[in-house]
Order: structure tokens, then C-alpha cells, then sequence
């Protein structure tokens, strides 16, 4: 008795383990991923940025995002710049 209680949550196990199996195998297409974080992004037509993958609500934010990171690499390249021609004059 005790022995088929055991059988019988073996094969239930199984089935579940089978199951989730299944689950992993049966992973949502390329189009199908991009619609669902389309969905998980919470906006009713968003367009995704190239660089970092995020989702915005429309081409402007898209725009804004981007034009706001140009902002920060030219922030980079003037720093980098300066440190460089002061490294210059520090040598002469
Ligand atoms: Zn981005």
C-alpha cells in the first residue's frame, strides 16, 4: 500500500518534471519575445532603442534618450581632451 503511494507520486512527479520540461522546450520565438517586452514595457506603441534594447513611449522619447547619451559621450571626449592636453602641458 505504502509502496504504491510512493509509485504513484513517483509518476506525478514525473509528469510534473516532464511538464516543466516542456515549458523550457517550447520558448517563445524571436517576434514573440519582442512583443512581450513590448507588453512588459507598459506603452501603448513603443519603439526600442538599438544601443541599449529599452523601450520608449515614441520616436521623441526614443530621441530624447539617444540625444542625451550623444551628450554624455561628448562630455566624455571633451574630458578626455582636456585630461590629454593637460597631460601635455605638464610634460612641457
Ligand atoms: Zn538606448
Amino acid at each position: 500500500m505504502l509502496f504504491k503511494n510512493v509509485t504513484l507520486l513517483d509518476t506525478k512527479s514525473k509528469s510534473n518534471y516532464y511538464e516543466k520540461k516542456s515549458q523550457e522546450i517550447s520558448e517563445p520565438s524571436e517576434d514573440v519575445q519582442i512583443e512581450i517586452k513590448k507588453v512588459l514595457s507598459g506603452k501603448k506603441n513603443p519603439v526600442e532603442c538599438s544601443d541599449s534594447g529599452r523601450f520608449f513611449e515614441d520616436e521623441k522619447s526614443l530621441k530624447m534618450h539617444q540625444s542625451k547619451i550623444l551628450i554624455f559621450k561628448k562630455k566624455i571626449l571633451v574630458i578626455n581632451f582636456y585630461d590629454q592636453s593637460g597631460h601635455q602641458t605638464g610634460i612641457d
